[in-house]
């Protein structure tokens, strides 16, 4: 799945690709803003409980974008690859997941299960 959030940080010059997302809040920040936590992984565990596991910094980058900025990402998204960006382009939208019946899907309400970008979106 593309993490939209991540991608917006990249596509803003924020971050490089290595960068990853630790952590994610709307909470205790202004309308319209997210704060996103992460670092560039400085190693790998190679024993232990984390084993295989990236190590970070302990003193994380931190970076502030808006919904707007996230909107865009997606526009852009959809633009580039005539996908929907809700699915994927899979028709499917996650709607849960259960220990019994595993993830569950629903026909993505975006596209109407079609997994192509909504015509009202498309330019021209
Ligand atoms: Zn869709």
């Amino acid at each position: 799945m593309t993490n939209f959030y991540l991608e917006t940080l990249v596509r803003l010059g924020r971050v490089s690709s290595d960068w990853r997302l630790l952590e994610m809040s709307c909470r205790d920040v202004p309308d319209g803003y997210l704060r996103m936590k992460g670092a560039i992984p400085t190693g790998v565990y190679r024993s232990g409980k984390r084993k295989g596991r990236c190590k970070f910094p302990k003193q994380l980058d931190t970076h502030w974008i808006t919904d707007a900025d996230v909107e865009s990402t997606k526009f852009i998204y959809e633009q580039t690859t005539g996908k929907c960006h809700e699915c994927e382009g899979t028709g499917k939208s996650w709607c849960g997941w259960g220990v019994d019946t595993g993830h569950r899907y629903k026909d993505c309400p975006r596209c109407n299960a079609s997994g192509v970008t909504p015509k009202e979106v498309r330019a021209g």
